[in-house]
């Protein structure tokens, strides 16, 4: 089921993507790490307290990272919000991650 989903390009160039990325910051919505390893995400419907939607990202070496949501618009393909707070997560634990590296080297 979840193999037939379509995986999103996250493109900072494309104007849907950064409306979305602003939808994620002004309801502050929480993306919370299932496996870092795998990228999966869960982020609770800012609808339904009750309801998650679970995110995927993929990272290419090279290239735009990807990414696909279980939420009725991810699923119709469209940004999300839960989308762009994941990759915001995801980005702040690899900088994290090279930090500490850093520090250990130092
Ligand atoms: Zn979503």
């Amino acid at each position: 089921m979840d193999t037939d989903i379509r995986m999103l390009r996250l493109d900072p160039a494309n104007a849907d993507f950064r409306r979305a990325v602003s939808r994620a910051i002004k309801s502050r919505v929480q993306a919370h790490v299932v496996s870092e390893e795998k990228r999966i995400f869960t982020v609770r419907s800012s609808t339904d307290p009750a309801q998650h939607y679970v995110v995927r990202l993929a990272v290419p070496p090279n290239g735009l990272w990807l990414g696909c949501c279980n939420c009725p618009g991810g699923q119709r393909g469209y940004y999300c919000q839960h989308l762009t707070a994941s990759a915001a997560l995801s980005e702040r634990l690899a900088k994290q991650r090279a930090a500490t590296k850093q520090a250990e080297a130092a």
